[in-house]
């Protein structure tokens, strides 16, 4: 394929999308597929001799379309939301088209100075302090693992990037038993090990589930009582489980009476901070060292793209950066390189299509949805609570709750019986020991009409369990 090939295929690349977009209420939102189907139709040998583009467009238009669960599916309530506005779509093409390595400055000097306008634009966005700067990550996963790694080094003056852990103090690090697993995989991962991530308690009765700060405190008196050595502590905004948020204002006081840095993990929650009367729910954060979250999700950049927040990033240059002989950029030390903040070398230009997005969509725009989404949530909730049968088992935080239907095993034939039946698409947690149903609304098509969808099959499906 040359360029005037592309040029054109491209048109008709984008056709496509339009029509796959149109008709996706008219698709089940998960395939019911065998694990190897999919496999099983596009088995060939490797190709030897080129085949005409006509014929590969065929097969996957033939093949693909039909073996994914479609995330932009309006009816798509499970996990969270990996939005794909079409502008940032636009973008990514873009960005494809330059196909740029943005590893330093002087390999994408555009990349990198948008890439410190919208992490500037997003921190005042969110309401965060002017305090604070920040990065893009490819995943938050990746981010907290940046994080967690600079609060080992942190704790051990920076002798582990040389010295190795070998005979450094047994590190702790402290979060909520509602955090997500990237936190587990984080200190499994920087040699701090599963065992020394304390997972602190939650308050009683208190609906939003968050961590007791008296609890933590009583587990960091312990470990250093023990010999252990403190390094830092994760707070969730917003967990993947039911929400859950940790009062950050008042456990951040017992972090910083310990002199251990923090980390926030908002990855889906960080969005709806765009509209300020949520920001009750992290109130305290920018007392925090830094902060993540995935406008790959609720906000609709398409993914990936994940914003980490940090007040000093020092640290982590310190901690994750490497200047060799063949990234030194002479005449130039002081710029800001921002492989040096992260984990890979490479870097995609993630930034243009948040640039796009905010300014397509306004905040405004953004907004809008969002306040919709956590609304609807709330009369889906209302709905299903006055189902026989059905008891909410825990109540909306921002658009995302969980129920139960009779029994953990009701519940779960009802879940199958959803998830064959392909009008919408839910998953499901544990809470309390019980298998729930969780709802999450925040599709960027999604509308009232496709929300109240999910009453009406429960109701319909549920009469046969
Ligand atoms: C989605 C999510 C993650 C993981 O995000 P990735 O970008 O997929 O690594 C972590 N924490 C929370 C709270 C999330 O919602």
């Amino acid at each position: 394929m040359n360029h005037d090939e592309l040029a054109d295929w491209s048109k008709r690349a984008a056709d496509w999308v339009r029509d796959y977009h149109a008709g996706l209420r008219d698709r089940p939102v998960r395939p019911d597929l065998a694990p190897g189907d999919i496999r099983a139709a596009l088995d060939t040998p490797v190709p030897e001799d080129p085949a005409p583009i006509e014929t590969i467009f065929d097969d996957f238009t033939r093949i693909v379309p039909d073996g994914m669960t479609h995330w932009q599916h309006p009816r798509f309530f499970a996990y969270f939301p990996a939005n794909a506005a079409p502008v940032s779509m636009l973008a990514e093409q873009l960005a494809n088209g330059i196909a740029a390595q943005a590893m330093l400055w002087q390999t994408a000097p555009a990349a990198n100075e948008m890439e410190a306008l919208v992490v500037d634009w997003m921190r005042d966005a969110l309401g965060l302090p002017a305090t604070f700067t920040g990065t893009i990550h490819d995943s938050a996963t990746t981010a907290t693992f940046a994080a967690v790694t600079t609060m080992r080094e942190k704790a051990i003056g920076f002798q582990g990037i040389g010295e190795g852990l070998s005979s450094a103090p047994r590190l702790r690090i402290y979060a909520s038993a509602q955090t997500h697993s990237s936190v587990d995989k984080a200190v499994r991962l920087s040699g701090i090990g599963q065992n020394n991530l304390v997972k602190v308690p939650g308050r009683a009765d208190d609906p939003l589930f968050s961590m007791d700060p008296e609890a933590l405190d009583a587990a960091i008196r312990a470990d250093l009582d023990a010999g252990y050595k403190p390094a830092g502590v994760v707070f969730a905004i917003g967990g993947t489980a039911i929400g859950a948020c940790d009062d950050i204002a008042a456990a951040i006081q017992v972090a910083k009476r310990h002199g251990l840095p923090t980390h926030v993990d908002a990855a889906w929650a960080g969005s709806a901070m765009i509209c300020e009367e949520f920001r009750t729910l992290w109130a305290g954060v920018e007392e925090a060292d830094s902060v993540v979250f995935n406008p790959h999700k609720w906000l609709g950049a398409q993914f990936d793209i994940s914003i980490q927040f940090l007040k000093d990033p020092g640290p982590q240059i310190q901690a994750m950066g490497l200047r060799p002989d063949y990234l030194q950029t002479p005449g130039a030390e002081d710029i800001v390189n921002y492989n040096e903040w992260t984990l890979p070398l490479g870097r995609r230009f993630r930034a243009l299509k948040l640039w796009f997005l905010l300014r397509a969509e306004g905040l405004s725009g953004l907004r809008a949805r969002i306040r919709n989404h956590v609304a609807w949530a709330q009369e889906a909730r209302d709905a299903i609570a006055a189902l026989p049968g059905f008891t909410i088992r825990t109540e909306p935080i921002l658009s995302l709750f969980t129920f139960q239907f009779r029994d953990s095993a009701a519940t779960e034939r009802l879940l199958d019986a959803v998830n064959r039946d392909g009008r919408i698409y839910l998953t499901q947690t544990m809470h309390e020991g019980d298998y729930v149903i969780r709802v999450q609304v925040g599709q960027f098509d999604v509308t009232r009409e496709d929300v109240m969808m999910i009453p009406e099959v429960l109701e319909d499906l549920s009469r046969r369990i």
